[in-house]
C-alpha cells in the first residue's frame, strides 16, 4: 500500500477516535442535568409534604378558635337568659345556644377530618423522605460516576489529540490539505477502499483508468464521483465479479 495512504489512514482512524470521544463528552452534562433534576424533584416531594402539614395545622388552630368564640357566645346567651324576664327573648336566646351548639358540631367534624387528613399526610411525608434519601445517594452516586468517567474522556481525548498531531505532522501538507478539505464536506470517511470496482464512498462505478492507476499505487487517487482518496488493497477485488 502506498505509504502516504498508510498514514493518511491511520489519521483518519485517530480522528474517528477523537469524535466518538468528543461526542460521549457531549452527553455528560446534559446526563448530570438530568440526575440534578431528579434529586431535586424528590426534595420537592418533601417540601410539599411539610408544606401541606403547616396548612392543616393552621386550619385546625382556626377551628379551634372558631369553637372558643362559639363557646363564649353561648356564655354570654345564658348570661342573658338569667337575666330576661321576658319569655319571648328567653326563647330567642335559647334558640341562639341551639345553632352555637350545632356549629360547635359541625366545627368538630372539620377537626376529625383534618386529623385525618394529617394522619394521611404524615404518612406521606415519611415515604416522601424515604423517596428524597434514596434519590439523592443515588443521584450523588451516578453523578460521581459521570464526573469519574468525564476526567477519563478528557484525558483520552488530549492523547488522542497529542497524537493526532504527531501523525498529521507526518502526512505531506498537499496530502494533508486534500484530506482536512475532504473531512470537512464528507464526514469521517474520506480515505476509501476500492470494492468490486466501486468507490467505498459514495458506491460509484469508477472508470477502468482510476482503477489502473488506483492499483499501480504511485500516487493518491480521487474517485471521480466524490473526490474521496482511493485505495487498493490485494484482498479487495478490483471489478464487479461476473
Ligand atoms: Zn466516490
Amino acid at each position: 500500500m502506498l505509504e502516504m495512504i498508510e498514514k493518511l489512514l491511520v489519521l483518519q482512524e485517530r480522528d474517528r477516535q477523537i469524535r466518538r470521544v468528543q461526542a460521549e463528552l457531549a452527553h455528560i452534562e446534559p446526563e448530570r442535568q438530568v440526575l440534578k433534576a431528579r434529586a431535586s424533584d424528590a426534595q420537592g416531594g418533601v417540601e410539599r409534604a411539610r408544606q401541606k402539614a403547616k396548612e392543616i395545622e393552621s386550619h385546625r388552630k382556626e377551628l379551634e378558635l372558631e369553637v372558643a368564640a362559639k363557646k363564649q357566645m353561648i356564655d354570654r346567651y345564658a348570661n342573658q337568659q338569667l337575666q330576661t324576664r321576658k319569655n319571648e327573648e328567653y326563647r330567642a336566646l335559647a334558640h341562639e345556644i341551639e345553632m352555637c351548639k350545632e356549629a360547635i358540631f359541625k366545627i368538630e367534624d372539620q377537626e376529625i377530618e383534618l386529623m385525618e387528613q394529617a394522619e394521611a399526610n404524615q404518612k406521606e411525608t415519611v415515604k416522601a423522605a424515604r423517596v428524597e434519601s434514596e434519590t439523592t445517594k443515588l443521584a450523588d452516586d451516578q453523578i460521581a460516576d459521570l464526573t469519574t468517567r468525564e476526567q477519563n474522556l478528557k484525558r483520552e481525548l488530549a492523547e488522542l489529540e497529542a497524537s493526532r498531531e504527531e501523525l498529521a505532522a507526518a502526512v505531506d501538507d498537499s496530502a494533508h490539505a486534500r484530506y482536512d478539505r475532504l473531512i470537512k464536506s464528507k464526514g469521517e470517511n474520506v480515505v476509501v477502499g476500492v470494492q468490486h470496482g466501486v468507490c467505498g464512498g459514495c458506491h460509484m462505478r469508477l472508470p477502468a483508468q482510476i482503477l489502473v492507476t488506483c492499483q499501480a499505487q504511485q500516487e493518491l487517487v480521487s474517485c471521480t464521483n466524490c473526490g474521496r482518496i482511493l485505495y487498493y488493497t490485494r484482498d479487495m477485488a478490483l471489478t464487479v465479479p461476473e
